[in-house]
C-alpha cells in the first residue's frame, strides 16, 4: 500500500493517478459530481484573478512568533524555532 503512493519514475503521472483515486473515492463515498469538481477547479484557478490554469505563487509568510519571513514550505522558523503547520499546497 505504501509503495502505491510513493513517487515513481514519472511524478506527474503519479500525481494524476493519486488525484484520480481521490476523486473516484469522493464520488463514490461522498456523492460529489464532476460538475462540483469543475466548479472547484475554476474557483481555485481564479483566486489570483486570472483563469489560466495556474495559481500565482504566494509570497513567503511571516513567522507569527518573531515576524521574520519563513522559508517557503518549511514548518519551522529558522530564526526562533517556532513550529507552524505548513500549507501542503503552498506554491
Ligand atoms: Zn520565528
Amino acid at each position: 500500500m505504501k509503495d502505491a503512493i510513493n513517487p515513481g519514475r514519472d511524478p506527474i503521472e503519479r500525481q494524476m493517478i493519486i488525484s484520480e483515486a481521490i476523486w473516484e473515492l469522493l464520488k463514490e463515498k461522498v456523492g460529489l459530481t464532476d460538475e462540483d469538481l469543475v466548479k472547484k477547479v475554476r474557483e481555485i484557478d481564479l483566486r489570483d484573478g486570472v483563469l489560466d490554469g495556474r495559481v500565482k505563487p504566494e509570497p513567503p509568510i511571516a513567522c507569527p512568533k518573531c515576524g521574520k519571513k519563513m522559508k517557503k514550505g518549511s514548518s519551522t522558523c529558522i530564526y526562533c524555532g517556532s513550529n507552524i503547520p505548513a500549507n501542503v499546497f503552498s506554491r
